[in-house]
């Protein structure tokens, strides 16, 4: 058996290589390598997949929380509700804008932010929720957009790694008032660099942040804003305008292969498997198991020519980064026993089910 690695690229890029390779040869032949029609093209796409009017590419997932944030007004002295266990994009995105963080735990079985403990976290100066799809599950979205209803606050979603899921029908993306996501390769939807969108509704709101990721000007040379360069450019807009038609395709193989991992592990007393909500679906982004032994599971895969990674092994609360807050082991005990117990097992489209048998068979040997 040679190595399975966590994540493998191989299959999907090979499918594709004739219509990337093409791809390029037009951008590098159109002389016009930023804001152009690839981006114009690929945004018209992107919102429609995402049922929304307006989509506004930028350079990466990170930004396209940070834009949004700022296409909202939020800063110093307003606060924004995040799950305490993310990637910590989630946390540094609201830091960036000098607005405060107030983390909320998770519900242990779905991983996403709890709903019924959101109510009782708002603060005066609370502006918005970011709801973060983690693992690529949806969170219970109709409960968070009620509360924020109520509460008069934003809601962001942070779609980074659940594209192409819905809640209740509702597709990703379209629920917040301006959504986030990421097209770092190893997400569902993948450039072949950095990038990321915006996704709304909103005219306004669009406008505002197109303006913003392009240094506040609307009219070349001409400032409205204090802006950023965060643009997305033109070949990576002309790459996932050829992988945005295989999205569904994949996400559906990504379940298929997380169906094989539940047929092969549900007998395994000792792993908790993923539970995804009844309203909700997911793509699979990463198939994350848990177990009291992580570690040694871990090596003992490894030992067996099996790639595993940890999402993540130290949440965001206690990462030296964020140690000005004060939080200590025991702050957020949801979000710390997700990260001591986490491994996800590999999944990417092209893993065969040969391969995943393996995987389960060598998880059931060493818990034998
Ligand atoms: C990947 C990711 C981001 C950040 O995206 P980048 O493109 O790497 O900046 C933000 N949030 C979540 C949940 C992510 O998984």
């Amino acid at each position: 058996m040679s190595f399975i690695p966590f994540l493998s690229f191989e299959k999907m890029h090979q499918s594709i290589k004739s219509e990337i390779h093409s791809a390029f040869d037009k951008v590098y032949d159109s002389y016009w390598y930023i804001l152009g029609k690839n981006v114009e093209e690929f945004e018209k796409n992107y919102a429609q997949y995402s049922n929304v009017n307006y989509c506004v590419g930028v350079g990466n997932g990170l930004d396209a929380i940070i834009i949004a944030l700022k296409t909202l007004n939020i800063g110093k002295g307003d606060s924004v509700i995040v799950p305490s266990n993310t990637y910590i994009a989630t946390w540094l995105a609201v830091s960036y804008v000098g607005a405060e963080i107030i983390p909320v735990e998770p519900n242990p079985k779905t991983y996403n932010i709890d709903p019924t403990k959101i109510e009782s976290a708002i603060q005066s100066n609370t502006k918005a929720i970011i709801p973060v799809h983690l693992y690529g599950q949806i969170c219970e979205m109709d409960k968070i957009m009620a509360i924020a209803q109520k509460y008069n606050l934003f809601v962001i979603e942070d779609n980074a790694q659940a594209q192409g899921t819905y809640f209740k029908g509702k597709i990703s993306g379209s629920w917040g008032h301006i959504n986030a996501t990421s097209f770092y390769p190893g997400k569902n939807l993948g450039a072949l660099g950095d990038a990321g969108a915006i996704t709304t509704n909103d005219e306004h709101l669009a406008q505002k942040a197109k303006t913003i990721r392009n240094y506040g000007s609307q009219k070349k040379y001409y400032n409205e804003v204090k802006g950023i360069n965060s643009r997305l450019d033109e070949l990576q807009a002309a790459f996932l305008k050829v992988k945005l038609k295989y999205l569904d395709e994949w996400n559906k193989e990504r379940n298929q292969i997380a169906q094989w991992y539940y047929d092969y592990l549900n007998e395994i007393d000792e792993i908790i498997l993923p539970t995804i909500h009844p309203d909700a679906t997911s793509n699979y982004h990463l198939f994350v198991i848990r177990t009291l032994k992580r570690n040694e599971l871990q090596e003992y895969l490894h030992q067996h020519q099996i790639g595993t990674l940890i999402h993540y092994p130290v949440p965001p609360h206690l990462q030296e980064a964020y140690k000005e807050l004060g939080y200590k082991k025991g702050s957020f005990p949801i979000a710390e026993e997700i990260a001591d117990t986490c491994l996800s097992l590999p999944m990417y489209p092209g893993i065969s089910k040969e391969n995943v048998e393996y995987i389960a068979q060598t998880i059931k040997n060493f818990f034998k």
